[in-house]
C-alpha cells in the first residue's frame, strides 16, 4: 500500500513523505475491520485509492494551511485524517455519531503521534449547539443527501468560511434540490470542481459552498425534523 500511496501522492503533486504514516493507518484500518464494520473496502490497493488518495485530492483543490477544519460523519477518518497527516498545520476535529468509530480514530491518532486531533463522539446537529460558526472549513463525504447535509454542516462554518461536500460527478440534481436549503442556512454554492483519483478512472466532485452570513439560531433542528421536513 505504501508504494501505491507514494505514487498517487506524487501524481497529485503532493509530497510523498507521509506515505508510511498513511500506510500504517491503512493497516490499522484493515486489522480493525476484521472485528468491526469500518469500511466495505478491503483490498489494500482500493483502500489506497478510494479512501486515502480520494481524501488527499482535496488538498489540491483548496488551501487547508492553518485552517480549523471539521469532518462531519468522518467514519473511519475520511477525508479528515489523511488531510491532517498530509497538512500538519491544520487544526482538525473529527466528528461521528458512532462511538466505536471514534475510539478507532483515537487509536490511530495515538499510534501516529497526532496528539492535537480532536475526536468527538456526537451527532453534528447536537455538536453545533456549542461549536456553531467555529470552523474555517467543514468537509464531509458519504454521509447524507446534500439537502440534509447542509443543515448538519453549514451551522458549523464561520462567516467567510466554506463547506466542502464530496460528491459523485452526477450530483447535479442533488445540488439543484439543495440550493434552497443552502441559501436558507446562509450559504451560497460557489463552484464544483472535479478530479480523477490517481491510478483509477474514477472522477469525483467537490461542491464548494461559501458561508455568506450567520446561520439563524433555529438551525440545525433535530435530525428527525431535518429528515421529515428538509429545507
Ligand atoms: N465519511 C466517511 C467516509 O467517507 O468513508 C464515513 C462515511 S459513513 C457511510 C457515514 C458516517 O456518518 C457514519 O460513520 C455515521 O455514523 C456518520 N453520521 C451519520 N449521520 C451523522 C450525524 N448526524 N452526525 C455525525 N455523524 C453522522
Amino acid at each position: 500500500m505504501e508504494e501505491l500511496l507514494r505514487q498517487g501522492l506524487t501524481a497529485l503533486g503532493l509530497p510523498p513523505e507521509s506515505a508510511p504514516d498513511l500506510a500504517r493507518y491503512g493497516e490499522m484500518l484493515r486489522e480493525k475491520n476484521r472485528v468491526m464494520n469500518l469500511t466495505a473496502i478491503e483490498d489494500p490497493a482500493e483502500i489506497a485509492a478510494l479512501h486515502f488518495l480520494d481524501s488527499a485530492a482535496l488538498l489540491t483543490l483548496a488551501d487547508f494551511r492553518n485552517k480549523r477544519v471539521a469532518d462531519v460523519g468522518t467514519g473511519a477518518g475520511f477525508p479528515g485524517l489523511p488531510l491532517r497527516i498530509l497538512e500538519p498545520s491544520l487544526s482538525l476535529t473529527l466528528l461521528d455519531a458512532q462511538n466505536k468509530r471514534v475510539e478507532f480514530l483515537k487509536e490511530v491518532c495515538a499510534a501516529l503521534g497526532l496528539s492535537d486531533v480532536t475526536c468527538v463522539h456526537a451527532r453534528a446537529e447536537e455538536f453545533a449547539a456549542d461549536h456553531r460558526e467555529g470552523f474555517d472549513l467543514v468537509v464531509s463525504r458519504a454521509v447524507a443527501n446534500l439537502r440534509l447535509l447542509a443543515e448538519l454542516c453549514l451551522p458549523l462554518v464561520k462567516e467567510g468560511g466554506r463547506f466542502l461536500a464530496m460528491k459523485s460527478v452526477d450530483s447535479d440534481q442533488e445540488l439543484a434540490e439543495s440550493r434552497h436549503a443552502i441559501e436558507t442556512l446562509g450559504g451560497a454554492v460557489e463552484t464544483a470542481s472535479s478530479y480523477v483519483i490517481p491510478g483509477t478512472e474514477i472522477r469525483h466532485r467537490v461542491i464548494f459552498i461559501k458561508k455568506l452570513r450567520k446561520t439563524d439560531k433555529k438551525y440545525p433542528r433535530t435530525f428527525a425534523k431535518i429528515k421529515k421536513h428538509p429545507l
